[in-house]
């Protein structure tokens, strides 16, 4: 379990320029495993591995990854098993490595809330341009092709995983970056704490509402220190005792 207090130092800055979407690999058989943890690497994703359920689980709850791809023949538990815990949650996208033949277990899978899939053996490529299709998706309705969110001054680029501010770098936490982009994913939306919580934390958060006011916090003071022109002021607007919203983008004409 993982608060306020324990979450930020995991994770080096991003303003190193060592940034990149963080993607979860769920896979028992550990020399494709290493192979394409490797290959994603090297195109400068940050990868987490995960041999078994378990421990794909711990790290679910752990390090909130951008995408998850997921064999579904663990050990441990059916995959089907951890899509429907992260589906309670959140709405992460999932892309399942599937073995040739098992098509009732790729629509149970899609069933169960997976997003796509590949069939292995998979070219490391097409591998790559799913998931960057898949992140792309997450940045919502209002990104532009690239995967990238524009709202006045701020652009969240959701396939480098970045934020800035009059293309200032924000240096944000894994949680503050999730908190951030999943209230610009639907600008104009009253999103409730509960929902907020669920979706940045996890289920078991849905009553803490004291760590979202914290994070806001956080996120308006380094928005505020980014910024020339005062617009993030107004930025996240508080609906007291209900949650928050994001102010609808200025019309970049007016
Ligand atoms: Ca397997």
């Amino acid at each position: 379990m993982t608060g306020p207090a324990r979450t930020t130092p995991t994770r080096a800055p991003a303003s190193g320029g060592a940034t990149g979407a963080h993607l979860l690999l769920v896979e028992d058989d550990e020399a494709m495993r290493r192979s394409v943890a490797a290959n994603l690497a090297a195109h400068g994703y940050r990868i987490a591995e995960a041999p078994d359920a378990a421990e794909a689980i711990r790290r679910w709850d752990a390090e909130r990854p951008d995408v998850i791809l997921l064999d579904l023949g663990l050990p441990d538990a059916e995959g089907t098993t951890i899509i429907r815990r992260v589906r309670r949650e959140a709405t992460t996208p999932i892309l399942v490595l599937s073995a040739r033949g098992a098509e009732p277990d790729k629509v149970a899978a899609l069933e169960a809330g997976a997003d796509d899939y590949v069939t292995k053996p998979f070219g490391l490529a097409e591998l790559r341009a799913r998931v960057a299709a898949l992140l792309r998706r997450t940045a919502g309705p209002n990104a532009d092709p690239t995967g990238t969110i524009r709202h006045g001054s701020l652009q969240i680029d959701v396939t480098r995983r970045i934020a800035t501010v009059d293309d200032q770098l924000l240096d944000l936490t894994p949680r503050e970056y999730e908190l951030l982009r999943t209230m610009l994913a639907q600008p104009g939306r009253l999103l409730t704490k509960a929902r907020l919580l669920r979706a940045v934390w996890g289920t078991a958060y849905a009553d803490e509402g004291h760590y979202l006011h914290v994070y806001v916090s956080r996120l308006r003071r380094k928005l505020a220190a980014a910024d020339r022109d005062g617009t993030m002021a107004d930025l996240i607007v508080a609906e007291p005792g209900v949650g928050y919203r994001v102010a609808e983008a200025p019309d970049p004409d007016a």
